[in-house]
């Protein structure tokens, strides 16, 4: 159903830009950030003036990505209007206009909307959605390929973490020859794969760890279906901890446990009036159709949205749907 994506005409688009401004989703991940900086390597070679906007401050644990220092923190209007105006906004890992916050009122020409996620809903001028493409990082490599943009060692550090993170490590269902491909052609490049898998995996602070803690104390399987397990966190238990920066991998918790074919976590907002919800599943199984149900979205295996609720709320209507799934 989906139209195909038309690298050619996203990069007659870049091309035709002088000044690019780069934005990614609200709270981003190494996708977002990595596929922004990526590009704005690239774009910069070919001679285009570019800035890098993120909708929320990005997480530290990503810094060591080459040219991470081109990040600014646009979270409001008054900073997004103080912005001057570019040709182009591309828009990379972002599912829909309400998850880019503040950078969605950049002043700008066009809007590209450069992505791989299945609810994506072509919210830009250009729409390069490409539901093949493993990670966001991915399609940004084929949009430069199309530019004729050389892969040096500094995007390809960059993509090479898009893609680590978005296939947990190719362990995710979207691991596939093609993902494989795409790792080979960056460890030609240049891509030290273990120093970035490092920097992704072992970096945790100890109120990271301690968040970890949290997370198994919380830990319930569910007792009329045992293939869905979850981590469900109150408002008082985060604040008794402490908000992480970044909730990193929580979810792979109940995941983690044999037998475990559904998983979520779900936190609860400051104010007890919203509830973040993350889910995951393996094959054949689905959580986007849930996410989706709650304005939010993802990819089939791999899916978030924001409840309008408190976390008890949450529970009651969400895990049947979760089981619903599971009945398929
Ligand atoms: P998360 O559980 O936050 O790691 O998100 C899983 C996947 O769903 C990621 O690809 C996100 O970009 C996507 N996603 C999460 N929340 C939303 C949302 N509210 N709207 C659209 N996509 C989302
Ligand atoms: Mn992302
Ligand atoms: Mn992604």
């Amino acid at each position: 159903m989906s139209k195909r994506p038309n690298y050619l005409a996203a990069a007659r688009a870049v091309a035709d830009a002088a000044d690019i401004v780069l934005t990614t989703h609200i709270n981003s991940d190494a996708d977002g950030i990595g596929t922004s900086l990526a590009l704005a390597i690239a774009l910069e070679r070919l001679g285009k003036r570019v800035r890098f906007a993120c909708p929320s401050k990005p997480a530290s644990i990503y810094a060591f990505l080459p040219r991470f220092g081109m990040a600014q923190t646009v979270d409001n209007d008054a900073a997004a209007a103080a912005m001057a105006p570019c040709d182009l906004l591309i828009s990379s890992d972002c599912g829909d206009l309400k998850r880019l916050g503040a950078c969605a009122a950049i002043r700008h020409g066009k809007l590209l909307n450069l992505d791989h996620h299945a609810t994506n809903d072509r919210f830009g001028h250009l729409n390069l959605v490409d539901e093949q493409g493993t990670c966001s990082g991915m399609v940004a490599a084929k949009l430069l390929d199309k530019l004729d943009v050389a892969i040096d060692r500094e995007i390809a550090d960059n993509l090479y973490a898009t893609l680590v993170f978005d296939t947990g490590r190719f362990m995710h269902s979207n691991t596939d020859a093609a993902a494989f491909r795409f790792a080979a052609k960056l460890a030609d490049a240049g891509v030290d794969v273990s120093a970035i898998n490092r920097a992704l995996t072992y970096t945790k602070k100890p109120h990271d760890l301690a968040i970890t803690r949290l997370g198994i104390e919380r830990l319930t399987v569910d007792a009329q279906e045992p293939r869905l397990a979850g981590i469900a966190i109150t408002r008082a238990d985060i604040a008794a901890v402490g908000e992480p920066e970044d909730w990193g991998e929580l979810v792979d918790v109940p995941r983690s446990l044999a037998g475990n074919q559904v998983a979520y976590l779900f936190r609860e907002g400051k104010d007890g009036q919203t509830t973040r919800m993350s889910m995951r599943s393996n094959p054949p199984f689905q959580v986007s159709p849930v996410a989706q149900a709650f304005g939010g979205g993802g990819h089939l295996q791999a899916a978030g949205a924001t409840f309008p609720g408190s976390l008890a709320d949450c529970l009651r209507e969400v895990i049947p749907r979760l089981r619903r799934q599971l009945q398929d």
